[in-house]
């Protein structure tokens, strides 16, 4: 870890800890080196909810990482199911008691698809982007997160009970950084977390089954090509003319559309991959034939692929989501201009999975006080 911690006084997170520091740590205690293995793999085992757990190694051991780490760096966690059970989000507390959120959504197998599992996570505690239709940007900025409370949130949904990557890992999964935060405002800490995923002593978790997504910070996206070339990025267009992106996405006024899709044939020229162009509907607003025009000339002869979200409007919305006809007569016209595109399902629509709407219903509560209030009303609903 290149960064100094951003709380101060806590332990390192085992999620984050270099080799290296881990390495003199073991060796200081005269331990040998086959630990550091042990210590890894163990840390990101799918049945370990603590050093305790980590058996292999001896007990004065074991307490001397809980004494010396975190094995995680969430303090607490309310997490709501929907869909049947196959949506499942949490609000996470951190030490400092900043509240995020990840979403885990399970898929089940389809014809010739296997089963998959998608694994949404949160870049920084809220965001300071301001788009005015996301409940993340309504609530401000927090700080950043670190690489450890990054993957901690993928580690929440591996470890007990969820288990959702499984034993070994199928590689049927997506990584998402569609939570709270932008993360390419937070891109040295969300490369390195990349990075951690990626790490075949930890998680191994392949970089093409990690997604970037970003409301357009051209920097950002143009050192993905050059650092993380492998990991898909999603930008987060919304509106194909700037006087309506300076309104939805604030940060246009700093790299408009014209800047946001070059740097995105950039990355798509040089990786070979497509890059997701994300586009809530929003009803009569960002719907119209001309703004569906406007997004055939921005997205056409390039790899991108259009994804259209039906917004989940957050409370107190003054706009609602495009109706399925609107929606059907824009994948129409976009589809007759030669762009590829899909509609994006509405999971978890029930437990305000979109981002940030499930901490901003929480604000002034206590995890604890949430979980009880949500075990009352499962008692009565049953
Ligand atoms: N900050 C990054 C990543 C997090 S937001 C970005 O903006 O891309 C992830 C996605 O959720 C973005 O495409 C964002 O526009 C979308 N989103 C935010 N609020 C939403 C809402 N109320 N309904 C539907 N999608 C929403
Ligand atoms: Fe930030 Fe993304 Fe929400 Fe915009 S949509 S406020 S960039 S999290």
């Amino acid at each position: 870890m290149t960064d100094r911690p951003i709380i101060a006084g806590t332990r390192p997170a085992i999620s984050e800890i270099d080799p290296a520091s881990l390495a003199a740590w073991l060796a200081a205690r005269g331990e040998p080196a086959y630990r550091m293995g042990q210590v890894l793999s163990g840390a990101h085992r799918a049945d370990a909810s603590g050093f305790d757990d980590l058996t292999d190694l001896p007990a004065t051991l074991r307490a001397g990482l809980a004494e010396a780490f975190r094995f995680t760096t969430i303090v607490d966690s309310h997490v709501i199911g929907a869909d049947g059970g196959m949506t499942a989000k949490a609000v996470h507390e951190l030490d400092d008691g900043q509240r995020i959120e990840s979403v885990l959504m399970r898929y089940a197998p389809r014809g010739a698809m296997a089963e998959r599992t998608t694994i949404c996570i949160s870049s920084q505690a809220g965001c300071a982007v301001n788009c005015p239709f996301c409940a993340t940007g309504q609530a401000g900025f927090g700080r950043q997160l670190t690489p450890g409370e990054i993957v901690d949130q993928v580690l929440h949904w591996h470890r007990p009970p969820w288990n959702a990557l499984g034993d070994a890992i199928t590689g049927h999964y997506n990584i998402v950084f569609m939570g709270m935060g932008e993360p390419l405002n937070n891109a040295d800490r969300v490369f390195e977390a990349v990075r951690l995923l990626n790490d075949p002593d930890r998680l191994a978790i392949g970089a093409r089954h990690i997604t970037v997504s970003t409301s357009g910070v051209v920097p950002g996206m143009d050192r993905m090509v050059d650092e993380l070339p492998q990991v898909n990025l999603a930008i987060s267009l919304h509106a194909a003319s700037d006087g309506l992106r300076d309104e939805l996405v604030p940060i246009n006024r700093k790299w408009p559309i014209a800047e946001v899709i070059a740097a995105g044939r950039r990355f798509a020229g040089r990786t070979g991959r497509r890059v997701s162009l994300e586009y809530v509907m929003i009803d009569g607003l960002n719907d119209t034939d001309e703004q569906a025009d406007g997004l055939v000339e921005v997205a056409r002869g390039w790899r991108s692929h259009v994804n259209l979200i039906p917004l989940n409007p957050t409370s107190g919305s003054r706009w609602s989501g495009t109706p399925a006809a609107g929606i059907q007569r824009f994948v129409r016209r976009l589809r007759d201009g030669g762009v590829s595109v899909t509609v994006r399902d509405t999971r978890g629509r029930e437990i305000d999975a979109a981002c940030g709407q499930l901490h901003a219903q929480l604000t002034g509560r206590s995890l604890r006080e949430a979980r009880e209030a949500s075990a009352a009303t499962a008692a009565r609903v049953s």
